[in-house]
């Protein structure tokens, strides 16, 4: 990206003195991050003269004294690594559960969410860049909400669950897994929305703390993840294995974007990746794409478009395709596989008709995978 200096390179030339923001340089000293938001990381290694690997994500940066990660939410103090988003809370709603997407997990509740700043991607189309690509001491309007109130909160509130998300959790593990851990002791349920860009060790310590994880696929193609995320595709569809392994509920968001990823190709090999490694029953939800951040150059998601990757995806078996942030409801609608009536119907993230009883159609029985209640 021409003229634009990365975030690696920014701390690598400024140290404490200066953190790189999306934008650029900014001139904020890491020292202002708020202390009350330190808390020693759970994944990291020792590596002598003070440096440390950290190694929640797969980019596992090499970290020097006073520098920070490339999430920019978590920095090395004499060789001791700590997250600084811990308890701090860059974002606060009650959403749908609809609006995550999951379609197939306690249609029609609310989920408590919460964000703190940060993300191990730098997404061209990030819609949530105020969050994810803002160093925490940047940010205003922040909360102390230390994972016991997050659970109080979500209990008072009457939600079924607390959802990580807006930003990437990942990168404020420690944040997400105590919450989750309170959460289920007050009889609350966590959910994961994510881009999946996690190492498989703490994917597994946390899997028991979770019930849904929804995951951003955002491409087949490694290119796309290199050039158009900082990422890289491997480690998400490793971890989309994991979670199936376990049992966990999961669904999967494809933000279909014009010219980038939208190549019949590319769409029928991730759709037959998913049906050959996780099954015809994961829901995949194409989701039109809205001009936003670095890619405001590009049209929105031409509809056609949209119904023909649905049409791939049906064609190569999966049996619940959705289409997101379009008009109508049609297909936002679930319907039973086995006599095609309508089992569940969406009008916006509203649930305005449910026919399912005991997990399955109304009126044939045929179960439907998902978390009904
Ligand atoms: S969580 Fe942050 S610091 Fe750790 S490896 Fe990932 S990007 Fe780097
Ligand atoms: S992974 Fe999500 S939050 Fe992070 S930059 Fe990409 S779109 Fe934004």
């Amino acid at each position: 990206m021409a003229g634009r200096i990365s975030r690696r390179e920014a701390l690598k030339l400024f140290g404490a003195g200066a953190v790189a923001c999306g934008a650029g340089i900014c001139a904020t000293s890491a020292a202002s991050a708020d202390a009350r938001h330190w808390h020693e990381a759970m994944y990291y290694d020792k590596l002598g003269n003070k440096k440390i690997r950290c190694r929640v994500c797969p980019k596992e940066c090499v970290v020097g004294d006073r520098e920070r990660g490339f999430c920019g939410c978590k920095e090395n103090h004499d060789g001791t690594y700590h997250t600084l988003v811990y308890g701090q809370c860059a974002a606060l709603n009650i959403d749908p559960i609809e609006k995550k997407p999951l379609f197939h997990y306690l249609p029609g509740t609310s989920a408590y969410s919460i964000a703190a700043a940060g993300c191990n991607f730098d997404c061209k189309d990030c819609q949530n860049w105020e969050i994810s690509q803002t160093r925490p001491e940047q940010l205003k309007d922040t909360l102390d909400l230390p994972p016991q109130q997050v659970a109080a909160q979500a209990k008072r509130y009457k939600v079924r669950s607390i959802a990580y998300t807006y930003s990437e959790p990942v990168v404020f593990y420690e944040y997400m897994f105590d919450s989750a851990k309170a959460g289920r002791q007050a009889g609350i349920k966590s959910i994961m929305i994510s881009n999946g860009s996690i190492r498989p060790e703490p994917m597994e310590r946390l899997l028991p703390h979770l019930d849904a994880i929804k995951i951003d696929l955002k491409s087949i193609s490694p290119d796309f993840y290199r050039d158009y995320c900082v990422g890289d595709v491997t480690p998400v569809l490793d971890t989309i294995k994991l979670v199936k392994s376990k049992r966990k509920w999961l669904e999967i968001v494809y933000l279909v974007v014009p010219t980038l990823n939208d190549d019949p190709v590319e769409v029928r090999d991730m759709c037959q990746w998913l049906m050959d490694n996780v099954g015809p029953d994961v829901p995949l939800h194409f989701s039109r794409f809205h001009p936003a951040y670095q890619l405001k150059k590009l049209p929105p998601t031409p509809y056609d478009t949209l119904e023909r990757c649905a049409d791939i995806a049906r064609d190569v078996g999966l049996n619940y395709v959705y289409l997101g942030n379009v008009p109508g409801d049609e297909h936002a609608t679930t319907r039973c596989t086995g006599c095609d009536k309508t089992l569940i119907r969406r009008n916006g993230f509203a649930v305005v008709e449910m026919n399912l009883a005991n997990g399955g159609c109304k009126s044939c029985s045929t179960k439907v995978p998902g978390v009904w209640s």
